[in-house]
């Protein structure tokens, strides 16, 4: 039983990120942003916490919330496989981005500046990348560096 990632395509045409088996029968699961909208995330998050029977309104909190860009989140698929994976590296991208500050100085990604600011991309996103403070904040450029790096 293993369970697969990658753009998926739907019977209307229009492709999602998602997980599937390849032994069991249950129908692919979008996955990241692909799997929105996000009220709907969240009312799944919900119920997944009331079916563990968590029922305390601090413990309910205190469960790792859904993470993410609310407003990225969408449930109309994409037209192709390439956008649905790039949909779904901006989602790992946005949630699972760490930060370190090694010794060593190199130049910012964006602006060049030297830092030792730098971005850790664990769990299958495959490099580090330098920011410096002033650029960390922009999501948007950082992820269009990211995706000429990894060309
Ligand atoms: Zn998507
Ligand atoms: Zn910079």
């Amino acid at each position: 039983m293993a369970r697969i990632y990658g753009a998926r395509q739907r019977l209307s045409g229009r492709y999602d990120y998602a997980v599937w088996s390849d032994e069991e029968s249950w129908p692919p699961q979008p996955e990241g942003y692909c799997a929105g909208p996000w009220d709907e995330i969240l009312r799944r998050h919900e119920e997944g916490l009331t079916m563990m029977g968590i029922i305390d309104p601090a413990m309910r909190e205190a469960w790792r919330k859904p993470q993410g860009d609310q407003f990225r989140f969408h449930s109309d698929g994409h037209a192709t496989p390439e956008e649905a994976e790039a949909c779904y590296r901006r989602y790992s991208f946005d949630c699972r981005r760490e930060f370190d500050t090694p010794e060593q100085q190199e130049p910012c990604a964006i602006c060049a500046e030297w830092t030792t600011n730098m971005i850790d991309f664990p769990q299958g996103l495959w490099f580090a990348m330098r920011a410096c403070v002033d650029c960390v904040k922009k999501t948007d450029e950082l992820f269009a560096a990211y995706e000429q790096l990894r060309k």
